[in-house]
């Protein structure tokens, strides 16, 4: 029967593994890693505004066909401008993703 002192080392086993295997891979993999930006626009809470296109129209645009914003290309240039529509949106449906 084992006493009570080891089974709070057996609970805490697996958590110190996974932190020393995230810290592991981030050790291996920072040579090749890259990152990457993604925006995301929340149509369904979009109002319309145009706030991001005249803050930022390079990288918005509004849909003709559902009238809400869009993005003027599926590889945009992540600019200070574009920080700053999403956070002047009123909706704040521009979500920028770092990975
Ligand atoms: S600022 Fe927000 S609510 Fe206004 S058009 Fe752009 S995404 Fe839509």
């Amino acid at each position: 029967m084992p006493s009570e002192e080891a089974v709070p080392a057996e609970k805490h086993g697996p958590t110190v593994y996974s932190f020393f295997l995230f810290f592991s891979t981030g050790t291996l993999f920072c040579d090749t890693f890259e990152y990457m930006t993604f925006i995301l626009i929340d149509a369904y809470l979009c109002n319309s505004c145009g706030t991001c296109i005249e803050i930022c129209p390079e990288v918005f645009r509004l849909d003709e066909a559902t009238g809400k914003a869009a993005l003027v290309s599926t590889e945009p240039v992540i600019t200070e401008a574009v920080y700053q529509a999403a956070a002047f949106c009123p909706e704040k449906c521009i979500e920028i993703t770092e990975t």
